[in-house]
């Protein structure tokens, strides 16, 4: 899928386990090598006990609908012709305080509009899918 969307930098240095865990179908966060407390997004210190040791562990990718927002224009425009469209927060199963926000989909290569904001339901289970656009594997998310 090629796009003038702005795209996350897989290289940074924080991050970059992240995206390579996406590149392969794999959703990883950080855990705290000390105190176990996952985090997300990624960043170099625990903001539990401090610790800068931390290892990257993979999820199921299964979580629930935490919060959504429909965009309207004005909008960057890459998301001006697709509006209205969504963007969730996902609140994961195995730590509902790690949240990610992404698109909820048919499938992983779906339009970002294809599914009708009015029949999301707060609470509904979804599970992470991986679209692929330039050099990144960005996670999205189907109903489950
Ligand atoms: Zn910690």
């Amino acid at each position: 899928m090629e796009t003038s969307w702005i795209l996350p930098d897989v290289e940074d240095e924080d991050a970059k386990p992240f995206w390579a865990g996406t590149a392969r179908g794999e959703l990883l966060v950080q855990k705290c090598s000390d105190c176990g407390r996952m985090r997300i997004p990624p960043r170099p210190m625990c903001p539990q006990c401090r610790s800068l040791a931390n290892e990257w562990v993979p999820l199921s990718g299964k979580g629930r609908v935490w919060s959504f927002v429909v965009p309207h224009p004005p909008l960057l425009p890459a998301f001006t012709e697709l509006a209205p469209y969504n963007v969730i927060a996902v609140e994961l199963d195995e730590d509902p305080s790690l949240r990610l926000i992404g698109n909820l989909v048919k499938s992983a290569d779906g339009a970002i509009n294809e599914v009708d904001p009015h029949a999301i339901e707060i609470g509904e289970a979804v599970r992470v899918v991986f679209a692929k656009v330039e050099d990144v594997h960005l996670p999205r998310w189907v109903r489950d």
